[in-house]
């Protein structure tokens, strides 16, 4: 008998009184099964043989949850049930959909690239909900809690927006708390499945590993092809205690997947080597493992890098790696693509120190790493953030300011989406334009023309180009100058 259908169509009522009408089963999980209900709310329904133990525990995190920022995206209790049941009430996040369904390819469709770009978004999404759940569980972790379960199972994304909720709170720890369960199978830290740590802010990240790497290249990082013809009970058992290799791993050769070999293109340098520091040097050394934002900040470089095929009929999404490269799908290359560049820019006593590598007369100074905000432009619009310039600034107040995109006929447009005056220059710093704000119907974005040299993007208007230098750092250019400020802009340079 299917025991979880028998309550849909039944009311279940809150400690409050409330009612809610059970309409489906959303998901299920080892410790309980989570409704819908046609008031709009979601509930979480304890079957687990510990059910009793969870009732005091859903009452404190309903408090606690209130008391948490909401870029935690977790949704927690919000009310809890009146016995006999044992569990709560959740928001729903409308409109989202598992993330499972971005994770496992349904073994129905042979074709693993038409679900991978076709139906599910692509890297580009895939890049997003890395950023995204990143972002959330540090939320979490700098409030002082570790979320202990992580799997696609408990994470819901919009297909449509840059959004995403974790549902499933029941096993969240401050510490004090020691968690009825290990976690899921395939995503728990091997020190959590061998019984010598507790559940922490350092196993979370590694689950998250696990479910980005699985999300990115469709592959498990210690499933290899050897596993195939394996009793199932043993592989689980053999991932989980972290008794297996890498399949990435450059210095082994013992456990390879022939998959991977394909799809480890959707991996930057950067991302791969995150993932060799979690899964090679982290899988027994926690304290080894890189952090939620490193990962962060190497889901947003990846995503600034991606590329869409313009070849006739092929979308296919990869990574910019010189004007060389070419589509994995079509083996086409690219017909044209902008290149932005973040820069610094000294000014000191009116004067502007510049340095420009995209202009003929000027060269670039060499004291500044220019590889922290890169961005790749073809047909898809992308946003910069306050983060392209300056990696340092917090979190909350790393807002998009600036949206980019080709028009039609192939040329860059420029949206202003913040009120800072902005100026697009071309390469003779002859013919400034201000990119006023944008609102959509009344103001147009500054569409870059077809200019064999750079554009310069300013952050403020009256640009006024005096000098050439090249120098060591600004504590020397005071020496000469008194007082210097660095302020930025972006080179725009095309290719194709
Ligand atoms: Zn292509």
């Amino acid at each position: 008998m299917n025991k979880e259908k028998d309550l849909i169509g039944q009311i279940i009522h809150d400690t409050d009184g409330r009612e809610y009408h059970v309409t489906a089963v959303l998901s299920k999980g080892g410790q309980g099964i989570v409704y819908r209900t046609a008031e709009e709310f979601l509930i979480k329904i304890n079957t687990s043989l510990d059910k009793d133990k969870y009732r005091e525990r859903y009452k404190w995190l309903q408090k606690r949850g209130s008391q948490l920022p909401k870029e935690t995206r977790i949704a927690f209790p919000i009310a809890v049930l009146e016995e006999p049941w044992v569990g709560y009430v959740m928001m729903e996040a409308k409109g989202h959909v598992s993330l499972n369904d971005y994770v496992e390819k349904p073994e129905e469709i042979d074709d693993l690239w038409d679900w991978y770009f076709n139906a599910t978004g692509g890297l580009s999404k895939r890049l997003q909900i890395g950023y995204l759940l990143a972002k959330s569980l540090r939320y979490l972790h700098i409030n002082g809690y570790a979320y202990v379960d992580l799997s696609p199972n408990n994470v819901f994304v919009s297909k449509e927006k840059n959004s995403l909720a974790i549902i499933d709170s029941d096993n969240i720890t401050s510490g004090a708390y020691r968690p009825l369960i290990d976690g899921t199978n395939y995503y728990m830290a091997p020190e959590i499945a061998n019984k010598t740590a507790v559940a922490s802010t350092v196993t979370d990240t590694y689950s998250y590993a696990v479910l980005l790497f699985k999300m990115l290249t469709t592959c498990h990082p210690f499933i290899g092809d050897e596993a195939e013809d394996a009793n199932p009970e043993i592989v689980q058992e053999s991932v989980d205690k972290g008794k297996l290799d890498y399949i990435g791993d450059p210095v082994s050769s013992s456990n390879k997947n022939s998959n991977f070999e394909n799809t480890k293109i959707f991996l930057t340098d950067e991302l791969a080597e995150l993932f060799r520091r979690t899964f090679v040097e982290g899988k027994k050394e926690s304290s080894r493992r890189p952090t939620l934002m490193e990962f962060m900040k190497a889901c947003m470089h990846a995503r600034n890098r991606v590329i869409q095929c313009d070849h006739n009929g092929c979308d296919a999404e990869y990574y910019y790696t010189g004007y060389k490269c070419i589509c994995p799908l079509c083996d086409s290359h690219i017909k044209k693509v902008y290149l932005l560049q973040s820069r610094n820019m000294v000014k000191t006593r009116g004067k502007i120190l510049i340095p420009v590598d995209g202009s003929q007369d000027m060269k670039p100074l060499d004291v500044y790493a220019d590889d922290i905000g890169f961005m790749a432009v073809t047909k898809q619009l992308k946003y910069i953030n306050r983060s392209f310039f300056d990696e340092n600034i917090p979190l909350e107040s790393d807002v998009s300011f600036l949206a980019v995109g080709r028009t039609k006929e192939g040329k860059l447009a420029a949206y202003n989406l913040s009120k800072n005056v902005i100026t697009i220059n071309n390469s003779k710093m002859s013919k400034a334009r201000p990119v006023d704000p944008y609102k959509k119907g009344v103001t147009k974005p500054v569409v870059v023309d077809d200019d064999p040299g750079a554009h310069f993007l300013f952050l403020e208007k009256n640009i006024d180009v005096t000098t050439e230098c090249e120098f060591i750092d600004t504590k020397q250019i005071e020496k000469f100058y008194g007082s210097a400020e660095i302020s930025k802009f972006i080179t725009i340079k095309q290719e194709g």
